[in-house]
């Protein structure tokens, strides 16, 4: 597997990051940097899932933007300003490229085209922020179950994959007893089925009939962006 962004670099720009990249491992939950933290390494997902989480002063993390083999995690805090403004935390285990921010920053003082390919990047992803931020406020939590397990879907490529009730309760924020509510509506309709720290796709198309229009529309920035978009096998 590749990381999708890399790959759709020219020879070129590809090649004076090859040098600096470190293939990585993450577990579930691991932080890949907290918000405040100085980010030292770029990381561009090959397998997996990261989520980007806003911590509330109520000590409630709030999930606004999910990132796997299409994109970039941490760059729109750092390099350039350093500073995380959001903990990155793997919702899956997976596998990262990492770059020193101090040479993918030199890179892309070196390269107009990788400063083009990040700036669209960053567009797209401010985009899904603003969606979600959006989504989160107004549309009903079966709608924004189903929109983000169909992110999360495409991003893993597996209609089955690895997701606890506190994963859920998280990026719902809601309490556990209430995932189980919003789940049994998805899975009694069969659109999902769920066991212990598992969830599976059982129809996508039903799935994406039962979110609500943001999932169409983050696709769409990405597409009109040019950019890569994850697609579920
Ligand atoms: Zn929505």
């Amino acid at each position: 597997m590749e990381n999708l962004w890399l790959a759709a670099l020219g020879a070129a720009d590809r090649d004076r990051l090859k040098p600096h990249l470190e293939t990585r491992d993450f577990v579930h939950g691991q932080v890949l940097f907290g918000e405040g933290q100085d980010v030292d390494c770029v990381w561009f997902p090959t397998t997996g899932v990261v989520s980007l989480m806003t911590l509330l002063d109520d000590d409630k993390l709030v999930e606004t933007a999910v990132i796997g083999r299409e994109g970039v995690v941490g760059v729109t805090c750092g390099p350039l300003n350093a500073r995380a403004a959001s903990r990155a935390v793997a919702l899956t285990q997976g596998q990262a490229a990492c770059c020193p921010a101090r040479a993918f920053s030199e890179a892309m003082s070196a390269s107009e085209a990788l400063r083009l390919a990040l700036a669209r990047f960053t567009e797209a992803l401010m985009a899904q922020v603003q969606q979600v931020a959006a989504c989160n406020a107004r549309h009903a939590l079966d709608e924004r179950l189903a929109r983000w397990l169909l992110s999360l879907h495409d991003r893993v490529g597996d209609t089955r994959f690895d997701l606890t009730q506190a994963d859920i309760a998280g990026m719902l924020g809601v309490r556990r007893a209430t995932v189980s509510e919003v789940s049994a509506s998805l899975e009694d309709r069969r659109l999902i089925e769920r066991g212990r720290g598992w969830v599976r796709v059982l129809d996508r198309t039903g799935l994406k009939a039962a979110s609500c229009g943001c999932y169409g529309q983050m696709r769409a920035v990405l597409e009109e962006l040019d950019l890569p978009t994850p697609q579920a096998a």
